[in-house]
């Protein structure tokens, strides 16, 4: 019998463009004699379409939009998704939530699923959104004593009462350069680097725009090395890859459409800086109790030093993104990645029950 998998994709966040593109590449690259696919479309403004039952993979993802798609709430959703046990013809075996960024990959929409009691592929409620917030990842990954740059935070409220302080306390605490980012977002978007005052009023006047709460990092001058996570309660890593942006920084122009920045991987890097960065990066899938996967970023010095940046909970997904590419020279191939997340996803629900 053919696994009902139910895709979740677009969403309402700044990150909505990423997932069509993502959604399109797994539609592509799924067994249609395996799985039987139930695209389920999320619009910027949080309209939950589903679309017309899909048996062939779909050429243009973004095409789905504009369909005649039966429009039903997150609740009518609920019925429609009713447990695989109990199920009847409509209910969908596993959820894939192919959502970036907030409403997403932040907690909100797992826990959906979570009442409702459906199976779904990737990190629970916790790690979703302890890993959505910045400051939340990086507190908790300090007390795990994972090594990670120095950084403070803000809530906007704060900031407006007395901005000045605010910028002194970070010249002082941090100094420059710094990056400024909104706590809550991911693929760069509100990011900036600063290396004077007036950089840093203005990175705050943007960060703010996307957040009601900011971080601001030391900046270091680094490489950027990225591993693949992969697992339950035994995880596994990926080879290593590097990431080579043409620009200063990886930004969301850099990410999403110059598309020239350099993936190398493997990673050119020794075997003790791997193997550091390989128990690190288990370090931090268990720090946040991830499940499923992660992303691992790190930054490497020069020097050698090895910082944790993040872990991305629903990490860029095209065959294209560096987390698939990763797996595919580590042996797992873009279809059995799938098939290996669906099958996690199926562990840790029945672990549950
Ligand atoms: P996102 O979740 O949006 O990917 P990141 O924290 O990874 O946010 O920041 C995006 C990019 O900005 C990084 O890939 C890196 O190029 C640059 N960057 C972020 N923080 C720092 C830092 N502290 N020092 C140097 N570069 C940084
Ligand atoms: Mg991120
Ligand atoms: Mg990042």
């Amino acid at each position: 019998m053919k696994t009902k998998l139910c895709l979740l994709y677009g969403g309402k966040s700044a990150e909505h463009n990423v997932s069509l593109q993502t959604a399109k590449a797994v539609i592509g690259a799924l067994d249609l004699n395996k799985y039987e696919i139930h695209p389920v479309f999320i619009s910027t403004e949080g309209q939950w379409i589903k679309g017309p039952q899909l048996n062939a993979p779909v050429e243009d993802v973004k095409a789905l939009q504009f369909n005649e798609g039966e429009e039903i709430s997150p609740n009518a959703l609920g019925t429609a998704m009713v447990p695989a046990d109990s199920r009847e013809s409509e209910g969908y075996d596993m959820i894939f939530p192919l959502l970036h960024g907030p409403n997403g990959e932040d907690g909100t929409v797992q826990g959906m699923l979570e009442l409702l009691n459906l199976p779904y592929v990737g990190n629970g409620v916790l790690a979703s959104s302890a890993g959505m917030d910045k400051v939340i990842m990086k507190n908790l990954f300090a007390q795990a004593g994972i090594p990670q740059v120095d950084y403070t935070w803000f809530i906007r409220s704060t900031w407006k009462a007395n901005p000045e302080n605010a910028y002194k306390q970070v010249e002082e605490q941090i100094g420059y350069p710094c990056f400024v980012k909104p706590a809550n977002l991911g693929s760069s978007v509100g990011i900036s680097k600063c290396t004077s005052k007036e950089e840093l009023a203005a990175a705050f006047e943007e960060a703010f725009q996307f957040d009601r709460k900011i971080i601001i990092e030391e900046g270091v001058k680094a490489r950027e090395i990225e591993l693949g996570v992969l697992g339950n309660d035994q995880p596994e890593c990926s080879v290593a890859g590097e990431i080579v942006p043409k620009k200063d920084f990886y930004d969301y122009k850099a990410k999403y459409e110059d598309g020239d920045t350099a993936l190398i991987i493997p990673a050119e890097i020794d075997q003790e800086t791997y193997g550091n960065m390989k128990e690190i990066a288990i370090q931090s899938f268990k720090a946040l109790d991830c499940s499923g996967l992660v992303r691992a970023d790190f930054f490497l010095t020069e020097d050698g030093k090895i910082y944790m940046n993040e872990v991305n909970t629903m990490p860029g997904f095209t065959p294209f993104s560096m987390f698939p590419l990763l797996w595919k020279h580590t042996g797992v191939d873009y279809p059995t990645l799938i098939g290996k997340l669906v099958e996690l996803g199926m562990e840790r629900h029945k672990e549950k029950q």
